[in-house]
């Protein structure tokens, strides 16, 4: 019998909480659980392994479990299902999780984008496409198809780099930050990474341009990461001049210009924790984990701040509530498989050699 989620909407969480321990139990070495790092807490802590996308993915490869349920969202989920084995069933407890920034960019669009390069220059030999982790599998499977390859914010340096060793050019999408604030510290001026008003006939550049450009940027965003200011840092460090800056590279460019430290969550993680005592951070990413850290460090006398004064944390991966995944776990445990996110197999195949060769190469 499949169990309905209206019965667990009015269950407070710490009734979740013992119910989804139980299930837990239950299911026992069958079920993984993932959590991503911007999960909210009643979640995060129910996960066996946490992670940025790219150590998820790496786990999500090596789960050995019939069931991977993913703390996440929904390209999250995807990726796991295309790199677990086939009898393996991959669970996102909200289908409602999705992410914003990897709304931005859809096959047709960039399909269009890829005929009207075309009519410029020859992108098959000219442009590596590069998608950032954060998009939909047939984007994945575009970039398969076209010789091209995945990253992640912790590897994007190295993707950029094996991709200008393939091709002159990179097509970058979904987010454009990434992608110039990792090509900037390659070296590549801003005035050779041009951006790609999807909106636009030929992405409202001119031919020229096109020419110019070592990186086209998609026009997207995060709009989390849109909420750190330049001038949030300036007024912060007038109050607290001995403040270390730490920014994730989906933050903007000038945010990460004033940055001392760029890097993913994993890399914001390991920095704070490894600094030494009594050292002040302002941080720019997702609140939960800024708090999480917070939290962590003060005892080692850490004060982890959040660079925004206002409340900015991701809306989608909060729909995954201990309601939903009590609802999920207790459905395995009758033997109903809820949730399951199938990519489809020709998709899949492509996208999953795409994410291989970032695996390969990072
Ligand atoms: S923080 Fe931004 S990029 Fe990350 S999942 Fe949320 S909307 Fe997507």
């Amino acid at each position: 019998m499949t169990l309905a989620i209206q019965d667990y909407a009015l269950l407070d969480d710490a009734q979740c909480d013992a119910r989804i321990t139980a299930a837990k139990a239950s299911l026992g070495k069958r079920c993984v659980i993932l959590g991503h790092h911007y999960q909210r807490d009643e979640v995060f802590k129910h996960a066996d392994f946490t992670g940025d996308s790219l150590k998820l993915s790496r786990n999500a490869a090596n789960a050995d479990a019939e069931f991977i349920v993913f703390c996440g969202v929904h390209f999250m989920a995807e990726v796991a299902d295309v790199l677990s084995r086939p009898e393996q069933r991959v669970i996102l407890p909200d289908l409602a999780a999705g992410c914003s920034m990897a709304d931005m960019a859809n096959l047709h669009k960039v399909q269009q984008c890829w005929t009207e390069l075309s009519q410029i220059i020859d992108a098959d030999t000219d442009v590596t496409p590069v998608t950032y982790i954060n998009s939909a599998a047939d984007l994945k499977a575009f970039c398969g198809a076209h010789q091209g390859i995945v990253c992640t914010s912790s590897n994007a340096q190295k993707i950029l780099a094996w991709s200008f060793a393939q091709r002159e050019k990179v097509l970058f999408f979904p987010d454009q930050h990434l992608g110039r604030n990792t090509g900037f510290r390659m070296g590549i001026p801003l005035e050779q990474m041009v951006v790609w008003d999807f909106t636009q006939p030929f992405g409202g550049l001119t031919a020229k341009q096109i020419h110019n450009a070592k990186i086209i940027l998609w026009q997207g965003h995060c709009s989390v990461h849109q909420a750190f200011k330049a001038e949030h840092i300036d007024a912060f460090l007038t109050r607290f001049p001995e403040t270390q800056v730490i920014a994730h590279p989906e933050a903007s460019f000038e945010v990460c210009e004033k940055a001392q430290f760029i890097g993913s969550t994993e890399y914001i993680l390991s920095t704070i924790r490894a600094a030494e005592a009594n050292t002040r951070w302002l941080v720019a990413t997702e609140l939960n984990l800024v708090n999480r850290l917070h939290e962590e460090c003060k005892h080692e006398g850490k004060n982890v701040h959040f660079m925004s004064p206002y409340l900015s944390m991701c809306s989608t991966m909060f729909r995954t509530d201990p309601q939903h995944l009590a609802w999920v776990l207790e459905n395995l445990v009758e033997g109903q498989v809820i949730n399951q996110i199938i990519v489809p197999s020709n998709e899949a195949l492509l996208a999953k050699l795409a994410l291989n060769r970032m695996l390969d190469v990072s």
